[in-house]
C-alpha cells in the first residue's frame, strides 16, 4: 500500500480500510472487468440519461476501481497508466465519490447479473459506501437513520412506548372488527411458534398492516408473538456499509427471538429486511441462529395450503401486477411464491415485463428514499419503473417490500400514473373468510362439566403409538370430551362410520391402510360430512398424502410435539370452524 504526505487524514483513512475490506468476492470484481459495456443498459440510470457514460455501472466502477489498482494490485504499480490507476487526495474528492456510490446507483444488482464475467458492481459499491461512512462523509439522511437505529434499535427512531401503544391500538381495532376479545396481539410470550418482526415504517405510517397480519394469525390458530424490544427486521448497514451496525441490529433481533424462545422467526414483508436479517445478518452479527427464519409469504401460503385458513379470491377482484423487490428476487431468488399467494387471492393478476430477477428497481432502493439532496435524480431514472406500470394496465401493484412501496408511490405520483401501491399482507386479509361461531343450541352440560373446554364433546383418537393414544385421550378426557380410540387407518375409519364422532385427531403415519386413502374415504363418505379432521403429525413431509388430494382438507392442523395448551386450543378451535356451505 502506498503512502502520501499530501493526503487528508480522511483520504487516507479510506485507502487503509479499502486494504482491511478486500477479499475474494470483491478483489474478482474488481479485477474481472473487460469493459465490454454489456451490463450499461441493465441500469436504470443510464436509461433515464441517453447520451451520459458517467451513469455507466462500468463508469462508475472505475472510480472505485482505480484506487484498488493504484494502492492494492501489482499492475497499477507498474503501469499505473495503462491500468487506469489513480488515487484519492482531498476531502472534496472523497465527496465526488460520495455522490457516485451513494446517488448513482441504488444497488440493484440488476447490471451484477447481467455481467457475463461475474463482476458484482452492487457488492463493491456498498463496500466503497462503508468506506466513506467510516470517515464520516455520508448524505446526512444516510447519518440521520444510522444514528437513530444505533440508538433506538428501529431505523425510524420509534421509541418503546410509541410502538406499544400503536399495538395496543391495532389489538383494539381488530377485537371489535372481529368481535373477538380472543383476538389480540401478544407480546413477549415464550415458546411461540412465531415471533413476528416488523419494518418501522407499519408502526409510523401504515399499522393497519400489522391489524391485518394479527388478523391473519389469529384466523390460522397460530401461537405467536411480537417483543416488545429487538423488534426492528429492516437493517441500514444493508444501504450504509456499515458492517457493524449490520452486525449490532442483527443481533439484537437474534437474541430476542432466543431469549422467548421462539420457534421461529417470520419476517413482514420487505425486500431488504429479509435479506439482511435471513441472509446477510448471521454473518455480520457471526452467530449461528438457533431457529427459522422465513418471510411472512412463506407463512401466508402456507396457512393456506394446509387448510388453517381460508380466502375468498372474488374479493380481490382489481387488476393486479407485481413488482419483485430487487432484494427479494435478484439476491434473494424469491420470484415464484409471492406470484403462488397472488393467484390464490386475486382474480385478475397481470405480469409486469420484465419481471423477476430481470425486474427494473423501483428506485427507492439502497436507501434511496433518505437522501433527499438526490430526488431528482432518482425520479428522473424511475422513468423506466413507470413505463414498465403502465404497461400492465393494472390499478394496483403489489409489492412485497415496505421499501419498494415507498419508492414505487413515488414514481407514480411523479409520472401521474393513478396506480395504487399494496402489498400481500393486504389482500390476504381483505380475502380472508372468518367462519361465524356456530349458533346451534347445544343442550347444557351439567354447571361443573360445562366449566370444561371440551364438554359435550366427542373425539376419536387415532394413532398406532399407544403412549400417544393414551396422552391425547387423558389431554381430551381431562377438559371434558369423551374419547374414542383407534391404532390403525382401518379402526377410524369403522369407529367414525359407527360412532359418529365430532372430530378426528389425525396420525399421518399409521401402519396398515394408507392414511391418505382412509382420509378421502372419510372426507367421501356423505354420512360423515360433519366429521371435522385435525392433523396432527411429528412428519410434515407427509402432509402431501392428504393435501394433494382432492378432497375437502382438513379442518386442522397441528405438529408434533405438540403441549397440552395448544392441543385444547388446536381443537377446540376446529370445532368452532363451521364447514363450508
Ligand atoms: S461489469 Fe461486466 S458487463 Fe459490465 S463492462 Fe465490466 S465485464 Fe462488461
Ligand atoms: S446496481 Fe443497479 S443502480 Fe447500481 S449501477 Fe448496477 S444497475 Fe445501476
Amino acid at each position: 500500500m502506498s503512502n502520501n504526505n499530501d493526503r487528508s487524514y480522511k483520504a487516507q483513512k479510506v485507502i487503509d480500510r479499502l486494504g482491511q475490506k478486500l477479499n475474494r468476492q470483491i478483489t474478482g470484481s474488481l479485477v474481472a472487468c473487460v469493459h465490454c459495456g454489456m451490463c450499461t443498459d441493465s441500469c436504470h440510470y443510464v436509461l433515464a440519461n441517453p447520451g451520459d457514460p458517467t451513469y455507466a455501472p462500468s463508469y462508475k466502477a472505475d472510480r472505485i476501481r482505480k484506487l484498488f489498482k493504484r494502492h492494492y494490485d501489482w499492475t497499477g504499480r507498474v503501469f499505473p497508466w495503462w491500468v487506469k490507476a489513480g488515487s484519492i487526495h482531498t476531502d472534496e474528492e472523497l465527496e465526488e465519490l460520495k455522490d457516485i456510490v451513494f446517488g448513482k446507483c441504488t444497488n440493484c444488482r440488476r447490471c451484477s447479473v447481467n455481467c457475463p464475467m461475474g463482476v458484482d458492481f452492487a457488492t463493491f459499491n456498498r463496500m466503497a459506501r462503508g468506506l466513506l461512512v467510516s470517515v464520516g462523509v455520508m448524505p446526512e439522511g444516510v447519518a440521520v437513520v444510522s444514528k437513530d437505529q444505533w440508538e433506538t434499535g428501529n431505523q425510524m427512531g420509534v421509541l418503546k412506548e410509541d410502538y406499544l401503544d400503536t399495538l395496543e391500538w391495532m389489538a383494539d381495532e381488530l377485537q371489535d372488527e372481529l368481535d373477538d376479545p380472543e383476538a389480540g396481539i401478544p407480546i413477549d410470550q415464550t415458546d411461540c411458534d412465531v415471533v413476528y418482526s416488523i419494518n418501522p415504517r407499519e408502526v409510523k405510517y401504515d399499522p393497519r398492516t400489522i391489524a391485518e397480519a394479527a388478523k391473519i394469525f389469529h384466523a390460522a390458530g397460530e401461537k405467536w408473538t411480537m417483543a416488545s424490544e429487538g423488534w426492528d427486521m429492516t437493517n441500514f448497514g444493508l444501504f450504509s456499509g456499515d458492517d457493524e451496525l449490520g452486525g449490532s441490529v442483527s443481533k439484537r433481533l437474534y437474541e430476542k427471538v432466543s431469549e422467548l424462545r421462539g420457534k421461529r422467526l417470520v419476517i413482514s414483508e420487505c425486500g431488504h429486511g429479509f435479506r439482511s436479517t435471513r441472509c446477510e445478518g448471521p454473518n455480520w452479527a457471526k452467530l449461528d441462529v438457533p431457529f427459522e427464519m422465513e418471510s411472512s409469504i412463506f407463512t401466508m401460503l402456507r396457512y393456506i395450503k394446509e387448510g388453517r385458513i381460508k380466502v375468498d379470491k372474488t374479493r380481490n377482484s382489481t387488476p393486479v401486477t407485481y413488482h419483485d423487490s430487487c432484494n427479494f428476487a435478484r439476491s434473494c431468488g424469491l420470484t415464484e411464491e409471492p406470484r403462488e399467494l397472488l393467484q390464490l387471492v386475486c382474480t385478475d393478476f397481470r405480469e409486469m415485463y420484465p419481471n423477476r430477477a430481470d425486474n427494473y428497481c423501483c428506485t427507492g432502493g439502497g436507501g434511496a428514499m433518505s437522501m433527499a439532496e438526490y430526488t431528482p435524480e432518482r425520479l428522473k431514472s424511475g422513468k423506466v419503473k413507470a413505463d414498465q406500470l403502465k404497461a400492465t394496465g393494472a390499478e394496483v401493484v403489489v409489492t412485497s417490500c415496505h421499501n419498494c412501496v415507498d419508492g414505487l408511490t413515488d414514481v407514480i405520483r411523479h409520472y401521474e400514473l393513478g396506480m395504487e401501491v399494496t402489498q400481500l399482507v393486504n389482500l390476504v386479509a381483505n380475502a380472508l373468510v372468518i367462519e361465524e361461531k356456530p349458533t346451534v343450541a347445544v343442550e347444557e352440560p351439567p354447571a361443573e362439566a360445562a366449566a370444561l373446554p371440551l364438554a359435550g364433546r366427542t373425539l376419536l383418537v387415532a394413532d398406532d403409538e399407544p403412549d400417544q393414544v393414551e396422552f391425547l385421550a387423558t389431554v381430551f378426557e381431562d377438559h371434558g370430551a369423551t374419547v374414542l380410540r383407534a391404532a390403525n387407518g382401518d379402526e377410524a375409519l369403522a369407529m367414525a362410520r359407527s360412532e359418529k364422532p365430532e372430530l378426528l385427531p389425525l396420525d399421518l403415519a399409521m401402519p396398515g391402510r394408507d392414511v391418505g386413502e382412509v382420509y378421502e374415504l372419510l372426507r367421501k363418505d356423505p354420512d360423515l360430512a360433519e366429521l371435522k379432521i385435525c392433523v396432527i403429525t411429528g412428519r410434515p413431509e407427509l402432509r402431501k398424502v392428504i393435501y394433494e388430494r382432492t378432497v375437502r382438507p382438513p379442518e386442522g392442523y397441528l405438529d408434533k410435539p405438540v403441549t397440552e395448551d395448544d392441543l385444547v386450543r388446536g381443537v377446540r378451535k376446529v370445532l368452532e370452524v363451521a364447514h363450508e356451505a
